[in-house]
């Protein structure tokens, strides 16, 4: 077992915000301020737990929103007993689909690639197109002969173990399919949902800002303007992440999905630029940290080197300069009224 999921197992934390309704669902009660504080805080200690804490509330708010109370019974069982749950959407080489010659019973193939939690996670949530519609399957993925963790070499998260899983041949029965087509698409859920994962950033650049600070006060470097300058930088880099994921998180998770559709493209775009404002304040402070403290930060042990190795891989995500451009579009409009 991935130690990772240790750390998760250990409280409640899997199952705490399924809050269990009669019928044998499941409500998604998370209040923001709650959950931006375990996974900053769980960031700011083990970047990949966070990560792969992050995956598995997005999978109970996906099921929780779109499936059916058989399946959100499915999930509640599952979590309870300590399932950890996971969304796996990048496709692999070889794209994950339907195989046209399998009607009945529907098979799959092709594979999922940075699949976090692989041999880990229990049950998936895997996004399939279909004729330009995405389907949402809800998979058993803790067949071992289809995860190969060998692509997944990557210097940093390597304990989220984001590699491939390979579904080829599986069946998909008509309980595993979850919603309508098109459902992982709507909005505030599926690009607003990124608040999370900048969360899980925020803390791990919260802590570096720690590391370094207790580092320069401790050897005396503080002493130095330039040393207290970097500190001052750093010091509200991260209080601008943390402004940012703070606000996001609220507008999404506050917002009405049916209201006017401006205002949630606006919400939208905001949680996708806190993803972007924390991307620039990870860049930062990783950079002041290590110029700061110098080659001790490299030192495997040094409070920072993990984080700062970890931090600078999972700020790696989807196409930054669309989101730059796309959702810069949406709000500049604001600006033309
Ligand atoms: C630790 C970790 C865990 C992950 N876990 C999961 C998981 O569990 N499930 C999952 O689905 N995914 C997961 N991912 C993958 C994630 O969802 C993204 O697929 C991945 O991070 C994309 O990174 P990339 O640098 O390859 O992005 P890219 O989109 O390839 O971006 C790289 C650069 O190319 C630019 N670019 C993008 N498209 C174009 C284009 N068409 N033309 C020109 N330039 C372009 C971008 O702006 C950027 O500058 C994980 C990623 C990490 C780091």
């Amino acid at each position: 077992m991935n130690p990772v999921s240790e750390i998760l197992r250990d409280g409640d934390v899997l199952a705490r915000f399924a809050r269990p309704v009669p019928g044998g669902g499941y409500r998604y009660e998370a209040p923001w301020p709650e959950v931006l504080k375990l996974l900053s805080e769980i960031g700011g200690r083990d970047l990949s737990t966070a990560r792969l804490l992050e995956g598995h509330l997005n999978s109970l708010q996906l099921v929780a929103l779109y499936g059916h109370a058989v399946q959100q019974a499915r999930v509640l069982q599952a979590v309870q007993a300590g399932t950890l749950l996971g969304v796996w959407g990048a496709d692999a080489a070889d794209p994950l689909r339907f195989n046209e010659e399998a009607i009945q019973p529907r098979r799959l193939i092709g594979a999922k690639r940075y699949a976090s939690g692989a041999g880990t996670v229990g049950l998936a949530i895997v996004p399939v197109d279909e004729g330009g519609a995405l389907h949402l399957l809800l998979l058993d993925t803790k067949d071992a002969n289809r995860v190969d963790l060998s692509s997944w070499d990557h210097r940093g998260m390597r304990a989220t173990a984001s590699g491939i899983y390979d579904f080829t041949g599986l069946e998909v029965e008509a309980d595993e399919v979850l919603g309508q087509p098109d459902d992982y698409r709507r909005e505030p859920f599926f690009v607003g949902g990124i608040w999370r994962c900048a969360a899980a950033q925020l803390g791990a650049i919260e802590a570096i800002v720690a590391g370094m600070t207790r580092d320069l006060f401790g050897s005396g470097r503080d002493a130095h303007p330039l040393q207290m300058a970097r500190i001052g930088e750093a010091i509200r880099e991260a209080r601008t992440a943390r402004l940012w994921v703070e606000d996001a998180a609220r507008q999404v998770e506050t917002c009405a999905p049916d209201g006017q559709k401006s205002d949630v493209d606006r919400i939208v775009a905001l949680s996708a630029y806190a993803r972007l404002a924390t991307e620039a304040a990870a860049m930062r402070v990783i950079d002041l940290a290590e110029r700061a403290i110098g080659l001790g930060s490299f030192a495997i042990g040094h409070p920072v080197e993990a984080l700062t190795r970890d931090l600078a891989v999972y700020i790696r995500q989807a196409n930054p300069d669309a989101v730059l451009l796309g959702h810069g579009r949406v709000l500049a409009r604001d600006l033309l009224t």
